[in-house]
C-alpha cells in the first residue's frame, strides 16, 4: 500500500501554507491533482466533486438531520477539513472507548484508519455500526503483520520449545486479526502510552516478548525504559526462512521483535535532529516512540501523540519545538501555539497518505448515505476474533 508522498519545504510555523502545484508538491489526495492514484475505492453512489463549494454546508446539513444517530470520531492525525466534524478527537485506543462509551449512536463514523475502525467494532454494541468512509485508509504498519505469517513464527518458536515462555503483545496498531491471536495466546495490546506497562506485565508472565508489529516502540521501550542491552533484542523478518534468526538467536532473545515500522514516523532520522539543532540553537526535539531508536536516544523528549499535544500545550512561550510525529498534527499545533516556534522534525515532510484518504468529500458521501437510509463502508469483525481480540484488550485495561 502506497503510504507515502512528499515534498520539500520549510518550516511547518504558523505562516503555514499549502505547498504550490509544483513537480514535487504534496499531492493532496481528493483535490484532482493526480487522479490515476487518487482511485482507491470506489464508492458507489456519487462522491461529491472535491471543488463542491458546498460541502463544509451539506456536512453540517447531514450530521444536523442525523443527530444523535451518529457519532464521528476524528484521529488527531486526519485534516482539519474533516476534524472540523468532529464529535471527538483523539488517538485511537481513546477513539475506541469514546466510541464504546456512545451505545445510544446508531452509527459511528470513523475518520481514521482500517484497524481503528475494527478496534471500534469489538468495543461497541452489535447492533452499532461503524463507518469508515473510505476502505482505502488502511495503515502500512498494520499491514506489515498478517495472521498466516504470524502463526508461522509461533510454529517455529513451538518447534524450538519456547512457545511457551513467549508472551505476545501488539501494538494498537494492528489489525483484529493480530490481536486475536494475541487473545488466543494470553498476550496483551498496549498502546505507545502503556508499552512499559504492558512489557512489565509480559516479564512476569514468561521470561520472552514476542511484540508486533512496531520493531521500533518495541525497542525503545524495551531498552530506553526497561534497561534491557540491544543484544537482547532480535528482529524477526517474515519474509526470510525462520524469520532470519537462528535457533540460538530465537533461545536467548528477551525481545523477539516483529519487522514492521510505521512509513510516516521511520522517516526521521538522526541527520534530521542534527540539522534541526544546528539550524536552531536551543530547540527542543520532541519524538513519537515509533521514530527509529537512534532518533529516540537523539531527542530530548518522547512521547505518545497524547504526551506531545500535553507537552506543546506546557510548553513557555517563546520556546522553540522541532516535533517528530505525522504533519497534520503538528502543523494543527503549530497554529494552535502562535506563540512558541513549532516546526515540523524533518525539512521533507510527510503526511500519512491514508489518514489523508478521509477527506471532506467521502465524509460528506457517507453522511449523507446514511441520511438516505443506506449504510456504506461497515467495518465488522467476526465474532470469533473479536472475542480473542477483546480478550487482549481487556488485558490491557487490567494492567497494573
Ligand atoms: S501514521 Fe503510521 S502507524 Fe499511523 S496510520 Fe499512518 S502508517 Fe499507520
Amino acid at each position: 500500500m502506497t503510504v507515502s508522498r512528499c515534498a520539500t519545504m520549510t518550516d511547518v510555523t504558523s505562516t503555514w501554507t499549502e505547498p504550490s502545484n509544483t513537480a514535487t508538491a504534496l499531492l493532496l489526495l481528493g483535490r484532482g491533482s493526480d487522479p490515476a492514484s487518487e482511485r482507491g475505492v470506489d464508492c458507489p453512489g456519487d462522491l461529491p466533486a472535491p471543488s463542491d463549494p458546498d460541502l463544509v454546508a451539506r456536512a453540517t446539513a447531514a450530521k444536523a438531520a442525523l443527530g444523535d444517530r451518529v457519532f464521528v470520531l476524528g484521529h488527531h492525525y486526519q485534516r482539519d477539513e474533516v476534524i472540523q466534524f468532529a464529535d471527538v478527537t483523539g488517538d485511537s485506543f481513546k477513539l475506541a472507548q469514546q466510541a464504546a462509551a456512545r451505545p445510544g449512536a446508531e452509527f459511528i463514523v470513523f475518520c481514521g484508519v482500517h484497524f481503528m475502525a475494527e478496534s471500534a467494532d469489538i468495543l461497541t454494541k452489535p447492533e452499532q455500526k461503524v463507518i469508515l468512509p473510505d476502505l482505502a485508509a488502511g495503515c502500512s504498519m498494520a499491514d506489515m503483520a498478517v495472521l498466516g505469517q504470524v502463526e508461522t513464527a509461533w510454529e517455529r518458536f513451538e518447534d524450538l520449545g519456547i512457545a511457551g515462555d513467549v508472551v505476545p503483545v501488539t501494538y494498537m496498531n494492528s489489525s483484529a486479526d493480530i490481536k486475536g491471536f494475541v487473545g488466543r495466546n494470553k498476550g496483551v495490546v498496549c498502546t505507545s502510552s502503556n508499552a512499559k506497562r504492558a512489557l512489565d506485565w509480559s516479564f512476569e508472565q514468561g521470561s520472552k516478548v514476542f511484540f508486533l508489529p512496531d520493531q521500533h516502540l518495541g525497542r525503545n521501550t524495551a531498552v530506553l525504559e526497561m534497561g534491557f542491552d540491544l543484544d537482547d533484542c532480535v528482529l524477526y523478518d517474515p519474509h526470510k526462512p525462520g524469520g532470519g534468526l537462528t535457533d540460538e538467536q530465537l533461545r536467548s532473545a528477551r525481545m523477539i521483535l516483529w519487522r514492521g515500522h510505521c512509513s510516516v514516523h521511520g522517516r526521521f532520522t538522526i541527520d534530521s535532529v542534527r540539522e534541526v539543532r544546528e539550524r536552531v540553537p536551543g530547540v527542543n526535539v520532541l519524538v513519537h516512540p515509533e521514530c527509529r531508536h537512534d532518533v529516540v536516544r537523539a531527542a530530548d523528549y518522547v512521547g505518545s501523540t497524547e504526551y506531545i499535544i500535553k507537552a506543546l500545550d506546557a510548553a513557555p512561550a517563546g520556546s522553540a519545538w522541532a516535533v517528530g510525529t505525522e504533519l497534520n498534527l503538528v502543523r494543527r499545533l503549530a497554529l494552535a501555539h502562535p506563540d512558541k516556534q513549532i516546526m515540523f522534525l524533518d525539512r521533507t515532510v510527510c503526511y500519512c497518505s491514508t489518514m489523508n484518504r478521509i477527506d471532506l468529500p467521502h465524509l460528506v458521501w457517507a453522511l449523507e448515505e446514511l441520511v438516505a437510509g443506506r449504510v456504506p463502508n461497515v467495518i465488522t469483525v467476526d465474532e470469533d476474533t473479536a472475542h480473542n481480540a477483546r480478550v487482549a484488550l481487556d488485558q490491557m485495561l487490567a494492567l497494573p
